[in-house]
């Protein structure tokens, strides 16, 4: 059995559910898993601001509006006044929920619950739709199934003892639809799989089915060379290796949830990246034959901070490193790329949350010195690090770029550049003519 999933523009209007529809009812049985209609979360994600910051006139309005939305959504979506009415009633309920939220103590197991209702009403209204055209087709409930740990990692294992029920279940139904994006924790809330996450979704699922294959259908064709936003005449990728996409996506490429290809890659289930405006293109295969040499893409991730921390105590002692990385540890900061010399270190950090408490802590082991408005470049190909030549054209692209940190080696198969992100757009473009001119 298959698994597609579909983000959010794909469901954002009628007209694109309904493309949607036509796309996955081709007879054969799949899961099918829906992000929120495009602009939803974030809507939600406002309302709860406004509800954190007791702001409830504004957050009554804003509900309001977003209902309004949805109600003419409905009015569209459905032919007959039956399911108009099954519609209304999903989106009243929803709304119902969200506004209980307005009375009391505002506080993240709210947000949550909140955040959550995109992605309900979004395959509430899909499932309906499905069944308005004849086809046979059922929800399951994400919330029963997709679980994390005390960690806030997916429970893997979890999940594929919680999904086996609903699939055994809905053996009758050649449609079966799901939530992205949420799940439940340790303590049984409601909670997610942070933003983007329901590409994540699909490939846990994937996993946790073994499914043929994983497609994650987008508003784009696949993984591009560069990024198409910052660079002229990119080109798709066809073919990337497991640890070529995940490099990708950790740094920056858009189109997939870092986490997305984990669960595949443990379990060699192929993913591919379609388009929904232009379903006949093959898109791109994420799959674990490295195939091709040489240099594949390049892409960028903003919103970086660097961060030095110079210390003559450092000079051949031991334990300094670990002391560093202790205090990142403590406030559940990721450090991205790290450089270090004899007296200093410097890492790079993209959620600075906490840094107001990380960085005393850093001053009692040295200097500190915080860069912030950092881009990390990365390039990526298939073992590029045994390849000649190519850091030439690198930093011959660069040459007129103040860089900050390099990294090379970690993996066999990325470079990445941090620099001021002033550099960001120059740097693409340099780089895509030395490199795939
Ligand atoms: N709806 C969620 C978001 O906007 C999850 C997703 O679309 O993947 O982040």
């Amino acid at each position: 059995m298959k698994v597609l999933k579909f983000g959010g523009t794909s469901v954002g209007s009628v007209e694109n559910m309904r493309s949607v529809m036509q796309l996955i009812t081709d007879g054969e049985r799949k899961i099918v898993v829906l992000s929120a209609m495009s602009g939803t979360t974030n809507n939600l994600v406002e309302i709860s601001e406004l509800l954190y910051q007791k702001k409830l006139m504004d957050a009554k309005e804003a509900i309001k509006k977003l209902e309004t939305k949805y109600d003419s959504v409905i009015e569209t979506l459905y032919a007959s006044e039956s399911y108009k009415q099954k519609g209304k009633k999903h989106i009243k309920e929803i709304f119902d929920t969200i506004k209980s939220y307005t009375e009391g103590e505002f506080d993240q197991n709210g947000e949550n619950a909140i955040l959550a209702q995109g992605e309900l009403m979004s395959t509430g209204m899909f499932n309906y739709l499905l069944q308005e055209n004849g086809f046979k087709s059922e929800l399951i409930p994400a919330l029963d199934f997709m679980r994390i740990d005390a960690e806030k990692m997916a429970d893997e294992k979890a999940i594929t003892e919680k999904i086996k029920p609903f699939i055994e279940a809905t053996s009758n139904t050649d449609y079966i639809i799901t939530q992205g994006f949420i799940c439940r924790n340790i303590e049984g809330n409601i909670d997610n799989l942070q933003r983007g996450g329901s590409d994540y979704t699909a490939t846990l699922i994937g996993a946790a089915i073994n499914s043929e294959v994983v497609e994650i259908w987008t508003d784009i064709d696949g993984f591009h060379n560069n990024d198409p936003r910052f660079v002229e005449n990119t080109s798709k990728i066809d073919q990337l290796s497991f640890a070529e996409a995940a490099e990708l996506a950790y740094f920056g490429a858009k189109i997939l949830h870092p986490s997305t290809v984990l669960p595949c890659r443990e379990k060699n289930i192929p993913v591919r990246l379609k388009n929904t405006m232009n379903p006949s293109d093959s898109g791109t295969l994420i799959d674990n034959k490295p195939m091709g040499r040489g240099i594949k893409a390049i892409a960028a991730k903003d919103g970086i901070t660097a961060i030095k921390v110079r210390s003559h105590r450092m000079l051949m002692a031991y334990g300094f490193l670990r002391k560093i990385f202790e205090i990142f540890e403590n406030f559940k900061t990721p450090i991205d790329m790290i450089t270090t010399s004899e007296i200093a270190i410097s890492l790079t950090i993209d959620n600075t949350r906490y840094l107001n408490d990380i960085v005393p802590l850093l001053e009692k082991l040295g200097e500190v010195e915080v860069d912030s408005d950092q881009t990390i470049v990365c390039v990526v190909g298939h073992n590029i690090i045994h390849e000649k030549g190519f850091e030439k054209k690198i930093f011959k692209a660069l040459e007129t770029v103040p860089i900050r940190m390099i990294s090379f080696g970690g993996s066999n198969h990325n470079m990445s550049i941090l620099m001021h992100s002033d550099y960001k757009k120059f740097s693409l473009n340099a780089l895509s003519k030395e490199l795939f001119e």
